[in-house]
This record gives structure tokens, C-alpha cells and sequence, in this order.
């Protein structure tokens, strides 16, 4: 799990380095750069994805927990970052930088499935005022 953070040469795959959080986020960045036909380094500095190195280090800490349910993530595939609003085309900028992507843990992320934001906040907002 998460203490395996951190440098362990066996957390994986040997070529995203030692800087776990780091090769996630350009891990992110360069499916995204593939997506929209331009670089990794335009999707960390341009899209702003290098910002999200910092919020991943934390989130993979012994403090992180999903912003949504407040449980810890389970694992690093649990802490799931998605667009807010849904790029419209394969070079939508706007919508492609990283101050349109949203983290979640995996159930909170199922729960969200075809709805709007907005429409998604509202029912957690109703469901939390159950509980
Ligand atoms: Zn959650």
C-alpha cells in the first residue's frame, strides 16, 4: 500500500523512477498529450499538470483522503483525478488544464458515472444531510 511510497525500487515499474507521485502525474500528462497530438511537458507546464505533483505527494501520505467521503485512499489506483467538465474536442484547452480536474476516491468517482458536476454535488450534498 501506500508505504511503499517513496523510492522502493519494487513499487513498480522501474522506468517511472523512484518519485512515485511525480511519474503518476506525468504518467496522467502524457496519455492526455497522446490524446490531444502535442508533448507531455505542454500538458505539465502549459495545462498546468506539474501543480498536481504536490496535491499527489499528500494524497499518497499517511494524511491523504478523498476530498468527497474524507476516507483514506485504499491505493494509488483509488485516488482518481477526472475532468469537471468534459473536454468537447480533442484540443479543448480550456477544459483539458488541470484547473478543470477533480480527485475522488473510486466510489465517490462511480457515483458521479454520466451526471453534471453540478448535479453530482447536489446529491452528495443530500445524502451527506441523511447520514
Ligand atoms: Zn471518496
Amino acid at each position: 500500500m501506500f508505504r511503499k511510497y517513496g523510492g522502493n525500487a519494487d513499487c513498480g515499474s522501474t522506468t517511472l523512477g523512484a518519485d512515485r507521485p511525480l511519474a503518476i502525474i506525468r504518467n496522467l500528462a502524457a496519455q492526455a498529450a497522446r490524446k490531444a497530438g502535442t508533448t507531455t511537458e505542454f500538458f505539465m507546464v502549459q495545462m498546468n499538470y506539474r501543480a498536481l505533483v504536490s496535491t499527489m505527494r499528500a494524497l499518497m501520505g499517511p494524511q491523504g483522503r478523498c476530498p468527497c467521503c474524507g476516507h483514506p485512499f485504499v491505493n494509488e489506483r483509488d485516488i482518481q483525478i477526472e475532468h469537471i467538465e468534459p473536454p468537447c474536442h480533442a484540443q479543448d484547452w480550456a477544459l483539458l488544464h488541470a484547473r478543470n480536474l477533480h480527485i475522488s476516491c473510486g466510489s465517490c468517482n462511480r457515483t458521479k458515472s454520466g451526471k453534471s458536476f453540478a448535479a453530482w454535488l447536489d446529491e452528495q450534498e443530500r445524502a451527506r444531510l441523511k447520514s
